[in-house]
């Protein structure tokens, strides 16, 4: 079976076209969650993304802000501002859709979250040590999780030593190693913060037993033009072209 990951589509929906298209062959399509919020378009993400066969999401802290779940103290103020937009353009079928989310959840030998299974909503997984503590948290070999918008893979080998890798451009890790256990970040499609601008997504090959990591370049400028039209913060536009 080939899972295709998402994360982090920020209401992108120009990249989000991207992703679908390169992405395919794919058997499952799942989101880490922050579907909504920064970007134009909304209700087109959430619509296409439900659209999908065999589609599951997660909750992510965007998303939860945008239906009134959440406050938005925790928000610098371009979040916050572009929160407020984005809750007054939700549909109520989609707010009934993202409202209806789980922050956590499970396929098999995957768990899903969107910061960690930890703390799913708010803890950003960067580093070695928090991944360390994760790993206590989550049954199954394999946890995916997105927040950071940066590409990354934390192993925890038998002998229990925990790795931090960072993911550049394209790659490929084997899963098949008995005894190991992973947290796979497939970074960000609407919003990277690698200093890649181009979308990122990850595509799970259970049979091969192999995780390999994408990049597909999108129209930035259309987006741009799109989210200036409805005045969201320029520095939110801004930072699309450079990829943080
Ligand atoms: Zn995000």
């Amino acid at each position: 079976m080939r899972i295709g990951v998402i994360s982090d589509v920020h209401a992108n929906l120009i990249a989000l076209e991207a992703v679908l298209s390169a992405i395919q062959p794919i058997d499952q399509l799942w989101c880490l969650g922050d579907i909504v919020g920064y970007g134009p378009q909304p209700n087109d993400c959430v619509d296409l993304l439900v659209s999908q066969p065999k589609f599951l999401a997660v909750a992510g802290n965007h998303d939860y802000a945008a239906i009134g779940r959440i406050g938005i103290e925790a928000f610098n103020r371009f979040a916050a501002l572009a929160a407020q937009w984005t809750a007054e353009q939700l549909r109520p079928t989609v707010r009934e859709y993202l409202a209806a989310l789980p922050t956590l959840t499970s396929s098999g030998e995957f768990t899903l979250a969107h910061g960690s299974p930890r703390g799913p909503l708010w803890e950003y997984i960067l580093n070695a040590r928090t991944a360390q503590a994760n790993f206590e948290h989550f049954h199954g070999p394999f946890c995916l999780v997105g927040h950071t918008h940066v590409p990354a893979v934390f192993t925890l080998d038998p002998a229990g030593d925990v790795q931090a890798h960072r993911v550049a451009g394209e790659a490929e890790v084997s899963l098949a190693r008995p005894g190991w256990r992973f947290i796979l970040n497939p970074g960000g499609v609407g919003q990277p913060r690698d200093g890649d601008p181009r979308a990122a997504f990850l595509v799970v090959d259970t049979e091969r037993a192999t995780a390999t990591w994408r990049r597909v370049s999108y129209d930035v400028e259309r987006t741009q033009r799109l989210m200036r039209r409805v005045h969201l913060p320029d520095r939110l536009a801004d930072r699309l072209a450079q990829g943080h």
